[in-house]
Formats: C-alpha cells, structure tokens, sequence
C-alpha cells in the first residue's frame, strides 16, 4: 500500500516510510491509497469472534501487504493486552471503555501499535529511510514532548521495545503529579526530561533537534506525534468491537457512534472503519468549548483559533490537525461530511451538569471528556437509534476535579497507583537548544 499526502506536493511513501517519518515532506498527513471494504462474511460473523481477531482482520486491510502476516498478528495481540469493553449506562446509550490500558486512556491503542510496528520495521532495516543516519548504532530515537497525556502514552506504548529509546520533554512544575510519574519512573528505554520553562519551549526543542543537521547524522529520530499513521489507524479497531458487541446484544442496527474529539484522530479513524464497512449509520463529534470543527459543520467555513482552557483539557484544540484526513476522505465536500456527522459543544458548567446528572441518575462516573461525548447523545438521538460514546481517558486520571464536580473519593486503579509508588528520576534541562544538542551529542 502507498501512501499520499493531504496536501498531495510530497511524494507516495510506502509504509515504512510513513511510519519513520510521520508526516510528508510537504508538511500533510499521510492517507493510504485505497481503503478496502472487508468481506461481507467478516461482518456476518463479527458478533462471535473476540476483540483481538477483530482487530488483526481491520489491521491486515491496511498493513497486510507490507507486514509479515504471523509479525502483524503479534504486534496486534501484543498491542491489545487489554479490552475495550461496551457497557450499558441508559436503555438507549452505552459507552465505550478506552480506558483500560496502562495509562488509561484510548492513546495506549495507538502508541502501543507504532511502537511495536516501528520496532518491526527497525528489525528490517529501517536506517535506509533516514538516509545518513543509517551509519548511526541502529537505535531510533523517539523525541516527544508534552504537557501531560500524550507523554505517558507514548512512553509506556515505547517501554521494553528493543532498538528504540524515548526522550519524554516535558516543562517543569506545569504537568499534575499523576501525569508526571506516568513517564518519570518507567527507567529502561525511557527517559525523562524535565525542562525549566513551558510546552512551547519542549516543542521548539523537539523542532530544533530534528531540523540539526549534524544531531541528524549523529542518532536516528523520529517523533511519535498522533498524526502518524501507526497511531491513528489502529483505532479503528475498537470501533468494530463496539459494533460487534452491540450487535450481539441485539443493538446495532442504528448505531450512532459519538467520539469527544480535539485533534479528531480519533473520530478520523473511526471514518476509516466506516469507509471498509462497518455498519454506523452516523456519527457525532463532541467538542468542549473549542468549537472549530462544530462551526465547520454549520457553515461549511475552516476557520482555526488558538485554542481555549477547558476542564476536558485533552480536547483544547483549536486547529484539529486531522481535519486535512477528513476532508479529503470525502472529497472536500460540505455537504458529504455534514450529512455524516453532526457536532456538538459544551461549556464547562454544560460539562460539570452533565457528570452530576449521570453520576446521580444512573451511577456511572462520566470523565469530563466522556461527558461532552454522554450529553451529545442525550440530546442528538433519534427515534429508534442507539448510541455508544467514547469513555478517552479513566475518571481517576482527573481525580481532583472529579472528586470536586461529584462531591466523591473515586478510586485510583492499581496500575494508576503503581506509578505513583515509583521512583521519579528526570534530566534537568534548560530550554536552551545548545544544552539539549550537547546532551543527545554525547548519547
Ligand atoms: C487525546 C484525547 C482526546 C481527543 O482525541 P483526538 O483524537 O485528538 O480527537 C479526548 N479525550 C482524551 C482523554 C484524550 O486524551
């Protein structure tokens, strides 16, 4: 399979390619060529077939001609060591469960995936894709930097793979304490980087790194950004879980598939799905107050701003770069993709209500990222239709406001408090460019 960018200047890459570097040469998202339909036979027997075999058919439809048949299973059934459940929460809205990875959120899926496709394609001799570099030791180095979430993700999915070591940037004193202990104690291939000013310095030193020519020749790197079609892909798989488990239960003859969306990777892969048939009727993307992609839908206008603080904070995103994914999925049309999704948008105080009412009304502790996702089926169902929303991140994850917004003492799943419990260790760094350059230099 080949792959082409959104913005169709840079060359076709094959998978490899893609993988290593993440985003063309043109500075657009990779989109594979051909999305193929899965037998109808697939869908016929869904319902009985478990989660991991699910996923290694979705998997194979788009990485079968590239991978190694027996290698591709592994890295599926390595990447799902846990499961993504579909539980009841009202008669008519069920959610789907991401959280159940180890760091309790739906990134696990795709971190874990492109590590272990990344380790693959190192195994094979991944140095010819990054030129010069081929003469370094071997080992690709993953520069990622973060202000919490995607750091913890990316490091644990990374944890253990040979031939990959992750330099975790992240700004000190502005990551919450869970969030930080998610990355700072995994020790092995991971290290931590605790940089003396804010995300934007991480980010302009991950930027540096990449673009220095001679850090270039010295170490292989790469990013591991959620554009990457090694991340974004594999979260199709759950969605046809979703399907199968509801359509076992009777109830999948009008889904309507609900995703709290920021960057909409997510929502962008569950499209995917679609698009190699799976039977959703519609689709709604849930937003927090950041609401460009809502806007889009009403207006047929683009028109990013910078993003604002919401308590979904995961979701604060004011250009979502998946947009691009979208909107060449379906020809650029308005009207196509306002037929197929609708949107939603919610302030705070919509979000605060929205957990106190599901809390109180049917027990279920709602994040407030799963909230924006709960309240958009409360309100956008249709006679007849079911919906599931994504559950993206464990309540626990935002324990403080949880506690606050439910007046309750949720409790920290064993693996969360696990991290707590480990030794923190970090590289101070400054966010000088000249410190981190010497530092990878003498690596
Ligand atoms: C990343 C994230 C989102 C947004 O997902 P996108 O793929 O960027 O749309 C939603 N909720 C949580 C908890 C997240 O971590």
């Amino acid at each position: 399979m080949k792959y082409y960018s959104t913005n169709r200047k840079a060359p076709l890459a094959d998978l490899r390619k893609a993988v290593v570097k993440g985003l063309a040469e043109d500075r657009g998202l990779y989109m594979p060529e051909r999305i193929e339909q899965l037998p109808k036979a697939f869908f016929d027997n869904i319902q009985d077939m478990p989660f991991q075999d699910i996923a290694y058919n979705v998997a194979a439809n788009f990485f079968g001609e590239d991978v190694d048949p027996d290698a591709l299973q592994d890295i599926v059934y390595d990447t799902l060591s846990f499961d993504c459940p579909v539980v009841k929460v009202t008669d008519n809205i069920y959610t789907l469960e991401l959280f159940h990875g180890p760091t309790l959120a739906f990134k696990d899926v795709g971190a874990r995936f492109m590590a272990r496709l990344l380790g693959y394609f190192l195994r094979q001799g991944a140095g010819a894709v990054c030129g010069e570099a081929a003469a370094t030791n071997g080992t690709v180095n993953v520069l990622v930097a973060t202000s919490g979430d995607t750091g913890s993700a990316v490091a644990n999915g990374f944890l253990g793979v040979e031939g990959i070591h992750v330099y975790v940037l992240y700004p000190k004193g502005k990551v919450s304490p869970i969030q930080e202990c998610q990355f700072t104690t995994l020790g092995q291939n991971i290290t931590a980087i605790e940089v003396d000013g804010v995300f934007d310095d991480c980010q302009a030193l991950v930027k540096s790194a990449f673009m220095d020519e001679e850090l270039n020749r010295h170490m292989m790197l790469t990013s591991a950004n959620s554009i990457n079609v090694a991340r974004f892909l594999p979260q199709a798989f759950y969605y046809f879980n979703a399907y199968a488990r509801m359509k076992a239960m009777g109830k999948a003859d009008q889904l309507v598939m609900c995703v709290p969306s920021g960057n909409f990777g997510n929502i962008c892969a569950a499209l995917f799905g679609r698009e190699m048939g799976l039977p959703i009727k519609r689709f709604i993307a849930a937003n927090n107050a950041n609401d460009v992609f809502y806007n889009y839908l009403q207006t047929g206008q683009y028109e990013p701003r910078p993003s604002v603080q919401t308590l979904a904070n995961a979701m604060d995103v004011g250009d979502p770069s998946n947009f691009a994914r979208i909107y060449t999925l379906y020809g650029q049309s308005h009207e196509h993709i306002s037929q197929l999704i609708s949107g939603a948008t919610y302030q705070d105080e919509q979000i605060r209500e929205t957990m106190r009412q599901c809390y109180n009304e049917t027990g279920y502790t709602l994040d407030p990222h799963g909230a924006c996702g709960f309240r958009a089926l409360q309100e956008g169902l249709h006679e007849g239709e079911v919906g599931v929303f994504c559950e993206t991140a464990h309540p626990a994850k935002f324990k403080e406001k949880v506690d606050d917004i439910l007046n309750t003492d949720i409790d920290i799943p064993a693996r969360l408090k696990a991290f707590m419990e480990g030794e923190k260790q970090s590289v101070p760094m400054s966010r000088d460019f000249a410190d981190f350059k010497r530092y990878l230099m003498q690596r």
